[in-house]
C-alpha cells in the first residue's frame, strides 16, 4: 500500500477545487456551516496536525465524538482502577495514558509516587509477562480502549487461561463504539454526519455501523491522511443530498464489509457485552465489554471488592459534554489556564488523542 498517494499536495489541491463549491452550495442552502463529528481521538489529531480543520473551517465546523477510550472512561471506573493500586502484593499495569488521569481523590502517577507498584505497558502482552515475571505478586492489567485493542486484551486472557497463568487479571473497561453514535441520535444531536473511525471499522466492518441506515443518516469511514480526510468530507456531504443515505466506506484499503472475523470470534469468546456507565453519557446498554464467566478467574472486578468512594468530576471540566460534541475545549474556563496538558483536571486533557489536548496543541492561538 502506498501511503504517500494519499498525502500528495497536487491530489489534496485538487479534489479541493472540486470540494469547495459542494461545501459552498451546502452551507448556501442550509443556511449555516456543515456540522460533521468525528468519532475518532485520530481523527481530531489529524485534522488539527494537517491543517485540513482550518482549510475547511469556512464551511466545516468538526466536532469531536466519543473516539478517545481514556476519556470515555467513567470516574467510577477510574476510581475503581486507581484503588487497584493501593493494594499490597500487587502490581498494576497499564497504558501511559490511564497513568496522569485524575480519579476522585488521587491518580496512578499520585499512588505510584506513594509507594505502589504500577508500571506503564505498551501492550496487553507485557501485562501477562509480568505475571510470569513476579509469580508470587498480583498482576492487574487495567484494559481501556475500543474494538480495536479490546481483541488483543482478549488474546492474552486467552492465553492466560491456557498457561494456568493465575496471579493475572483484568480490569476491562472496554467499550463498543455504536451504542454511543446510537445514544448520539436518540438525544437529537445537531450534527449533519458521521466520519467514522477507520480503526475500529477494521474490526466491526462496514456491517458495523449499517444501523445507522435505518436512521438515514450520512456516515462515512474514512482513513487518517489529509487525502483521506477531505475525500470523507466531500463524500459525507455529498451522502447528505441524497434521498437515502448509506454508510460509505472510503478506507476499503483497511475495512473490509465484513470487518475482522477473527478478531470479532476472539472478541465473542473472552467478552460478554454489558450496560456500563460513559463520561458525559451514563449507562449505554449493551455498550461494555465485561469479562464472559468461562474468564471470571480473570477479571479483576470478580476477584477483588472494589473500594466504594462517591466518585464526583472536577468542578468545572466540561469534558462530559466535550466527549458528546455538545462543547468545544475553547468553551471551558479552565482550558489552558488551570487545566493544561502538565497539570490535566479532565481525561481530555489527558490524552494524547483527547480533544482537549489536540485543542491545546494545535488550535489555542489567542485563546489562551
Ligand atoms: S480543558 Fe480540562 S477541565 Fe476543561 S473540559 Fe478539557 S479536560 Fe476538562
Amino acid at each position: 500500500m502506498n501511503v504517500e498517494r494519499y498525502r500528495d499536495p497536487s491530489l489534496f489541491t485538487g479534489l479541493l477545487e472540486k470540494a469547495i463549491p459542494v461545501l459552498e452550495h451546502a452551507c448556501e442552502s442550509m443556511g449555516r456551516k456543515i456540522r460533521i463529528m468525528e468519532v475518532c481521538g485520530t481523527h481530531t489529531v489529524s485534522f488539527s496536525k494537517s491543517g485540513v480543520r482550518q482549510v475547511l473551517s469556512d464551511f466545516v465546523e468538526l466536532t469531536s465524538g466519543p473516539g478517545c477510550p481514556v476519556c470515555v472512561t467513567d470516574q467510577t471506573d477510574l476510581d475503581g482502577m486507581i484503588s487497584m493500586g493501593k493494594k499490597q502484593e500487587t502490581i498494576v499495569a497499564t497504558y501511559g495514558d490511564m497513568m496522569k488521569v485524575p480519579g476522585t481523590h488521587s491518580s496512578l502517577y499520585a499512588e505510584r509516587a506513594k509507594g505502589a507498584d504500577v508500571r506503564m505497558v505498551h501492550s496487553a502482552a507485557q501485562a501477562v509477562q509480568l505475571a510470569k515475571d513476579y509469580p508470587s505478586k498480583e498482576v492487574v492489567f487495567l484494559s481501556v480502549g475500543f474494538e480495536t485493542t479490546a481483541p488483543a486484551t482478549a488474546l492474552v486472557v486467552m492465553q492466560a487461561s491456557k498457561e494456568k497463568v493465575k496471579n493475572f487479571s483484568v480490569y476491562s473497561a472496554h467499550k463498543c463504539t455504536p451504542p454511543a453514535l446510537e445514544a448520539l441520535i436518540q438525544d437529537g444531536h445537531q450534527i449533519d454526519g458521521f466520519l467514522l473511525p477507520g480503526h475500529v471499522s477494521v474490526i466491526i466492518g462496514r456491517k458495523g455501523w449499517s444501523f445507522l441506515e435505518k436512521h438515514d443518516h450520512p456516515a462515512v469511514i474514512g482513513g487518517f491522511e489529509p487525502l483521506d480526510l477531505l475525500a470523507s468530507i466531500y463524500l459525507l456531504v455529498q451522502e447528505m443530498g441524497k434521498s437515502r443515505r448509506q454508510v460509505v466506506n472510503h478506507y476499503p484499503r483497511m475495512v473490509k464489509e465484513e470487518g475482522n472475523l477473527r478478531a470479532q470470534r476472539v472478541l465473542a469468546q473472552v467478552f460478554t457485552t454489558e450496560d456500563v456507565r460513559w463520561r458525559g453519557f451514563g449507562v449505554l446498554p449493551e455498550s461494555g465489554l465485561e469479562l464472559a464467566p468461562a474468564y471470571a478467574a480473570f477479571d479483576a472486578k470478580c476477584r477483588y471488592s472494589l473500594e466504594e468512594s462517591k466518585s464526583r468530576v472536577i468542578q468545572g471540566c466540561r469534558c462530559g459534554e466535550v466527549i458528546k460534541g455538545k462543547e468545544s475545549p475553547l468553551d471551558c474556563l479552565l482550558f489552558a489556564k488551570a487545566c493544561t496538558p502538565e497539570k490535566p483536571l479532565g481525561p481530555c486533557m489527558v490524552s494524547s488523542e483527547g480533544t482537549c489536548s489536540t485543542y491545546y496543541l494545535f488550535e489555542r492561538e489567542g485563546r489562551a
